[in-house]
Parts: C-alpha cells; structure tokens; sequence
C-alpha cells in the first residue's frame, strides 16, 4: 500500500529486505556493527560478509539511535544504512524515542548520500524484544513526520502480523499493495 505525506510515498510490503531494488537498505545492527544474526546476518551473507565486515569496523560503532553508511557491494542497494535500534526494557528507558530516533537519522543520512528510495526492517522488533505493534506506529508515525528529500520509503515485513499492522496504520485495509495516486 502506498500514501503520499511529506511528498514521501510509503508502502509496506512483505519481503526479503536484501533483495529490495532501492538505493538504500536500512541494517538493524548492534552498536559495535559487529553483525550478527536476524536481518544484520542476512544482509552481510547478501551484500558480502568480508567486505562488509571491513567497511562497518571502520566506523567506530554506533550508538543506538544513530545511523551510518557503507556501500552496499553486492546488494542491489548502493547503500547500507546501519542504525542501532533500542533494546526493549518494558518501555521505561526512552525505547520509543531511540527507535524514532533511527528512523529519523537513517533518513537523515540517506538525505546526505542523495538517497531517493529507502527500505526499512522492523527496527528491534526481533532478538531486541520491542512490541512489533508499537514498533509499526514509530516507524509510520516518524516516517511519515520527518521531513526529507526522500521520496520512496518502504517498510519492510517478514510475517504477515507485521504487514498487517503497517497497512492498518498506513490506512488500506484489507491488505493490498497500490501504486501511489
Ligand atoms: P533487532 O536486533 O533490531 O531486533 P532482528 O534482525 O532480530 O533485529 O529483527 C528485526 C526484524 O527484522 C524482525 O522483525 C525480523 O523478522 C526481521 N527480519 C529478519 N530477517 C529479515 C530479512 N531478511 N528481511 C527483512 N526483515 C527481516
């Protein structure tokens, strides 16, 4: 589904984020951009683990809510865009503004690459335990607010509850994906 706010066009769509044809793909890393496992694992073995091993320890880290880039080697993206999301703590440790904070700087970098198009995993919504609900209304909301010269953003499902929560909020129900108006 798709909606235009900002001049953003935001779709939601179930998928493999390393196979997505854009110019930047969005990594929920750990803040040592040590990789890792979840999406983090799949896009190394994607991209090329070696090269990519290399480009993120010479980054010095990453604290959570921020963002870096790397280019993206062998993905279809010219770009990866690691940011660290929160770890989920029961909600009283500010989890919500560093998780907007993410979406909000992986958008602002991709501003500064020149970056039109940008997909987006669920931001710790996997081993880091945020509710994938709650998560969903960050990522619409802070995508949907923050202003950028990105035009495309597509948030990225892997299961259909996922997927659902963001067309609900994105205001197409049933589920169904449509080419901007
Ligand atoms: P975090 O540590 O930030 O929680 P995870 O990688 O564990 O990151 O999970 C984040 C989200 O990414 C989860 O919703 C998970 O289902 C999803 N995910 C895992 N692999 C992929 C993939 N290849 N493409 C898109 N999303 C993925």
């Amino acid at each position: 589904m798709s909606e235009r706010a900002n001049r953003v066009t935001v779709e939601a769509l179930r998928t493999d984020i390393t196979t997505e044809q854009v110019d930047a793909v969005v990594n929920a890393a750990n803040s040592r951009l040590a990789g890792g496992g979840g999406v983090d694992g799949a896009i190394h073995r994607a991209a090329g683990a070696a090269a990519l091993r290399r480009a993120c320890a010479a980054l010095g880290g990453c604290e959570p809510g921020d963002a870096k880039a790397t280019p993206g080697f062998a993905l279809a993206a010219r770009w990866i865009i690691h940011t660290v999301g929160p770890v989920w703590r029961g909600g009283g440790a500010d989890e919500e503004v560093v998780l907007a904070s993410c979406y909000r700087r992986s958008l602002a970098v991709a501003d500064e690459l020149g970056a039109a198009s940008i997909a987006f995993p669920a931001i710790s919504t996997g081993v880091y335990g945020f509710p994938p609900d709650l998560a969903a209304s960050v990522a619409v909301r802070t995508v949907r607010t923050t202003p950028t010269e990105v035009r495309l953003v597509r948030l990225v499902a892997f299961d259909d509850a996922t997927l659902s929560r963001y067309l609900e909020l994105l205001g197409s129900w049933p589920a169904g994906r449509q080419d901007p108006m």
